[in-house]
């Protein structure tokens, strides 16, 4: 697996969850955009192909009308008059005799004799003989006939109006056999009828002249040209060819057309559907760009965030959660392929003290010298990591034995033997590494992370610049360190804890000037355990502000015993810097009623040089309440002189390890004497802690030390003591006064 590109899948994952979407709407904007295209085509043709059906029955109408004027107009020219008359005379239908009559194939005088035979006839065109066309015409005329009966008016009444004939004309489409005709009738004028002395009999019966046209090709084109429509055809019986549109009208008989339609949706889709097709395909290309550079940003970004996440700033190598992820992968492996592997703490001993002598800046730039030194002895396939502020981690793969690790551990504090130049310094690290290995020492990454801490702290108890193996026996520690914690957080509660109290005397060693108090846990199997055992324990694990709490409300409440003396008490920086401690001192002074200005806290170095600024403000607050401050343990730290200047302490206590080593080397004589006159100096109360000797004493009486501390005087001793403590002084002072 590889973890550094988690991040870029993910965003790829990302891809389809935007893509989809938008393709999704996409196509269903193209598939409703094709078909309003397609249905306002299919409407346009639906509308022309209608226009052009009306236009055609127009056509037709106008055709037929034209048809019944032009008929009139043969039936009013003289040259008629001579045939009419024979006919007339025979009362038989006859050819009109010109055939040359524009626009008709044939032209038939019908006289008033309807059903005479039309024998004889000859036809003018082809086959169009009356004979063949008499049952067709016959409703026609008939139908002339009959509106010319209705009219109320004699043939003689009628008189030669032309125009009148005509207009009582009637023309209509025929069929006859597999022809298509168009025919018309019109009545003849009265005139002839009248001149050639028609029988009695025959009164009543107009004859009438009837004109009949194939509808071929020209007839067609004409149509076609008059109603604006296209390849105009007869569709009587073949069947219509796909695509074309056919007109039948009851009045037309038997006779129906067919043409192209012209199709102007046709065209529209023809022009528009390219058209669309291609701002389809603009905009799906654009939109895929579009997301895919979106992602493709998305996945660069994320790429950036978790690699930010997952390494050192400083150092450019894996931080702490890369390391994790790591480990779980090569642990899986490992664990797959039966293979070893090993995880190294290292720790930079006392680190801090290089921070806070040359600075944080020193301090990062050594441990970047630090982690690039490492990184070099390292073989392919480990990988360092820094995972804490002077914390690394090393995941060592391809482990055959511990002796591959213990290789590695010798070679990374051999490789920071060398001093680093910070500034114009040459400083030199040391390292504590702690070993654990898998499947040896753990079984799970976190076993294995446990294991390789107990290991680094068994190097650091054994004195530093060291590494350590983990063991089982530092799992029974941890598990020991377990309980003592659950006890200890029930002690707390119960009250299972006491104070004892030290005398701290006036320079001659007479007087009791004050106590300090020294807690202590009373515990049922391991009788009473001195607090050096179980301090760290509480800052560990949580535990020391509810203890701190506890030690000072019981201080100030023995206290009130000793209206004379100071009563010291110690406070661990991790109580200290707690938002909530000047309050709580405030809180407990109030309930308890003791006098402010008795109390004495004593800070160690730590907190003012490590949290310079929130110290200093909680100070000036609780010596405002009116609270002494002591600096304990002075003279084992680094700034004593730079933070004796900055905050205000009413006192130094000299730390006890000048006076152990005061009869050895003349050299801590040296300093506790310089110490007591700074403190002097600075107008600071001066104390002496773990004073033991008679000499030790006289020499620090020499010194001008205000105060001394220590076995030569009292123990720490239960409350109770104290009382007598004070009674016998009192005493022995009575004495010296009497
Ligand atoms: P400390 O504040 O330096 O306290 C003085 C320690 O020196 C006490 O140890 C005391 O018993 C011991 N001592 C006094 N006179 C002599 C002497 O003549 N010779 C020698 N060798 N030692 C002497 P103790 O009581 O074991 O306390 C140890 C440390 O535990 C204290 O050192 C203090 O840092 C811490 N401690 C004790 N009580 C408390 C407490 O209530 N709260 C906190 N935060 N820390 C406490
Ligand atoms: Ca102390
Ligand atoms: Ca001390």
């Amino acid at each position: 697996m590889d973890l550094r590109h988690a991040g870029t899948s993910r965003a790829r994952a990302a891809f389809p969850k935007i893509i989809v979407p938008i393709s999704v709407l996409l196509s269903i904007a193209l598939v409703l955009a094709f078909a309003s295209l397609i249905w306002t085509a299919m409407r346009d043709d639906t509308r022309a192909e209608s226009d052009e059906r009306t236009r055609l029955g127009n056509a037709i109408s106008a055709a037929l009308d034209d048809m019944v004027f032009d008929l009139a107009d043969v039936a009013a020219s003289t040259d008629l008059a001579a045939s009419m008359r024979s006919a007339m005379l025979r009362g038989r239908a006859a050819p009109a005799g010109h055939a040359g009559a524009p626009g008709f194939d044939t032209i038939f005088i019908v006289p008033s004799q309807e059903a005479a035979p039309a024998t004889g006839l000859p036809a003018t065109t082809g086959a169009l003989t009356f004979d063949r066309l008499a049952p067709s015409l016959a409703p026609l005329i008939a139908s002339v006939r009959a509106r010319l009966a209705g009219d109320g008016r004699s043939a003689a009444e009628r008189g030669p109006n032309t125009a009148l004939s005509a207009v009582r004309g009637e023309a209509r489409l025929l069929r006859l056999d597999d022809e298509a005709l168009a025919a018309a009738v019109v009545p003849l004028p009265a005139e002839p009828a009248r001149t050639a002395g028609a029988t009695a009999a025959d009164a009543g019966i107009v004859p009438v002249l009837a004109g009949v046209r194939r509808l071929d090709p020209t007839a067609l084109a004409v149509i076609a040209r008059a109603a604006e429509i296209d390849a105009l055809d007869i569709a009587s019986h073949t069947p219509v060819e796909a695509g074309r549109a056919t007109y039948s009208a009851a009045a037309n008989g038997d006779v129906s057309f067919s043409w192209r339609p012209r199709r102007p949706g046709a065209g529209l889709l023809a022009t528009f559907g390219p058209l669309l097709m291609a701002l389809a395909a603009l905009f799906s290309g654009l939109i895929i760009l579009y997301a895919r550079r979106v992602t493709t940003t998305l996945a660069k970004s994320e790429e950036e965030a978790w690699r930010v996440a997952r390494h050192d700033q400083l150092c450019g190598i894996p931080n702490r959660l890369l390391f994790v992820e790591l480990l779980d992968a090569e642990i899986r492996r490992a664990g797959e392929a039966g293979h070893k592997l090993a995880a190294l703490f290292v720790d930079l001993d006392r680190f801090k003290d290089v921070n806070d002598a040359f600075g944080h800046e020193a301090g990062d730039r050594m441990i970047k010298a630090i982690a690039e030194r490492i990184a070099n002895v390292l073989h392919e396939g480990d990988t360092l990591a820094r995972v804490g502020g002077d914390e690394f981690a090393i995941l060592q793969k391809n482990v055959g034995s511990a002796r591959d690790c213990e290789a590695l551990a010798r070679r990374v504090l051999q490789a920071v033997q060398e001093t680093f130049a910070v500034g114009p310094r040459e400083i030199k690290a040391a390292l504590s590494i702690g070993v654990a290995m898998y499947p040896q020492h753990a079984a799970t990454r976190e076993e294995l992370l446990r294991a390789a801490d107990l290991a680094l702290y068994r190097a650091k108890d054994e004195g530093r610049n060291r590494f350590a193996f983990f063991d089982e026996r530092m799992g029974d520690d941890l598990r020991i360190r377990k309980t003592i914690e659950e006890e200890l957080r029930t002690a707390i509660q119960t009250d299972a804890l006491v104070l004892h109290y030290q005398p701290v005397l006036a320079a001659d060693g007479k007087q009791i000037v004050g106590v300090e108090a020294l807690v202590r846990w009373r515990h049922n199997e391991r009788g009473l355990i001195p607090p050096d055992a179980f301090i760290r324990l509480a800052e560990d694990r949580g535990l020391i502000l509810p203890l701190g709490e506890w030690v000072l409300r019981r201080a100030c409440r023995d206290g009130l015993r000793w209206p004379t003396l100071k009563v010291a008490v110690n406070v661990s920086p991790i109580q200290f810097l707690h938002k909530g401690f000047v309050a709580l001192v405030g809180r407990i002074l109030q309930e308890t009623g003791f006098d402010p200005s008795r109390l004495e806290l004593e800070l160690t170095e730590g907190v003012v040089v490590d949290e310079a600024d929130e110290a200093e403000s909680a100070i000036i607050e609780l010596r405002a309440m009116g609270v002494r401050l002591a600096l304990d343990d002075f003279g084992t730290g680094y700034s004593s002189l730079i933070y004796l200047r900055r905050f205000a302490f009413d006192k130094i206590k000299i730390d006890k390890s000048f006076l152990e080593s005061m009869e050895s080397t003349g050299e801590s004589a040296i300093i506790v004497h310089s110490a007591v006159h700074l403190g002097r100096a600075l107008g600071l109360t001066v104390t002496a802690e773990g004073v033991e000797t008679p000499e030790q004493h006289r020499f620090l009486q020499a010194v001008g030390c205000h105060e001394l501390q220590g076995f030569l005087f009292s123990r720490p001793v239960p409350a109770d003591d104290i009382d007598r403590l004070l009674g016998a002084c009192a005493e022995i002072e009575q004495r010296a006064i009497a």
